[in-house]
């Protein structure tokens, strides 16, 4: 006979949604990401060992589309700690968009006229080590922290506000309940017409695009955007083509943004390749970024004039719908700013 106590929790751990059993099922220790890969230990620097706040955090649906025995491979390359991270560099910063000069109040950040931010989780399924985010204060800047009222009430008193973006974090780590919930409310302020999403897990972990999601999402009145975050085109397999052609069922837009990032992406192959890989299951490519400038990340990134040469060989391969804007965030422009030969960027 199973212990009760053990009967319970495995009770309790089926019937959860299997994204969320897969959530508590990431992968975290390094040793362990290293033998699924078939990877000498020896890769490891000692010093990274303690990542802080930022652990090692990666799906192991993600982990199965790196290639075994390739310390180069570029999917364990955006995951992976390494003892770069540590190196303090000029013109790197904690938090380099400075989004905390946007925020009326917790959990809201407008940094552009007409759209919101509302910081709709304080964690991700996968830890990219660009992230630009890393040391966000989401302990203190998510609606759930008490705040969700505040931040529908602040939405409903501004009239200019006509889309509502859901960001993080990643907005799809929270759960159903909460997200209809929210979306609901949202969705009774008259002078709101868009609701957009940026999320990862339909990339990192496709399952994590389930019924009960679908459920709201399909129901709102808001016209709705989904923009995914792939950077490679190992990211897409048919899971993932499966996951988006259930978002698209239930009519929303979907798009993908990229971060240009050396030793992932920096070929204009993998970029081709990408966009058309995109594009086959129904998502457009819409902006490549460049890197944000955070501190722990700068061995990521890739020269202005590079990123402009990449860009100019896309437009020679590709259709312009399949071509990204190149953009970088500038803290207080009004919006994302494009990056071109004159712009200086
Ligand atoms: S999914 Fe997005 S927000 Fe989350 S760690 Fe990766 S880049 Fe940052």
């Amino acid at each position: 006979m199973i212990p009760r106590t053990q009967a319970t929790a495995s009770t309790v751990e089926s019937d959860l949604p299997a994204w969320q059993q897969s959530l508590r099922n990431v992968v975290s220790s390094l040793e362990e990401l290293l033998e699924l890969l078939e990877l000498s230990p020896e890769l490891l620097d000692p010093r990274v060992a303690d990542c802080g706040d930022f652990p090692l955090r990666v799906p192991r649906e993600f982990v199965a589309r790196m290639r075994p025995r390739d310390p180069r491979d570029p999917l364990l390359q955006q995951v992976l700690p390494t003892a770069a991270e540590f190196e303090v560099r000029p013109g790197y910063r904690e938090q380099p968009l400075e989004e905390e000069l946007f925020a009326p109040r917790p959990g809201l950040i407008q940094k552009y006229r007409g759209r919101v931010l509302v910081v709709t989780a304080g964690s991700c399924a996968i830890n990219c080590r660009y992230c630009f985010r890393r040391n966000f204060p989401y302990a203190s800047q998510h609606p759930w922290a008490g705040e969700a009222t505040a931040v529908v009430d602040s939405i409903a008193a501004d009239p200019s506000i006509r889309e509502v973006i859901l960001s993080g974090g990643d907005p799809l780590v929270a759960s159903d309940r909460k997200l209809a919930g929210l979306v609901d409310r949202l969705s009774e302020i008259e002078h709101l017409d868009t609701l957009r999403i940026h999320t990862r897990l339909p990339v990192v972990l496709p399952s994590r695009v389930d019924q009960r999601l679908l459920q709201w999402l399909g129901h709102t009145r808001l016209a709705t955007v989904v923009v995914l975050h792939a950077n490679h085109p190992q990211e897409i397999d048919g899971e993932v083509g499966r996951a988006v052609s259930r978002l698209r069922g239930t009519g929303v837009t979907v798009l993908n943004q990229s971060v240009l990032l050396a030793g992932v992406n920096d070929r204009a192959a993998d970029l081709i390749t990408l966009s058309r890989s995109l594009f086959a299951v129904g998502v457009l490519p819409y902006y490549l970024h460049l890197l944000d400038r955070v501190q722990g990340a700068a061995h990521f990134e890739v020269a202005t004039s590079v990123a402009l040469r990449l860009v100019e060989e896309m437009r020679q391969e590709l259709p312009g719908y399949l071509v990204p804007r190149l953009v970088r965030e500038v803290p207080g422009a009004p919006s994302k700013v494009p990056v071109t030969a004159r712009s200086g960027l």
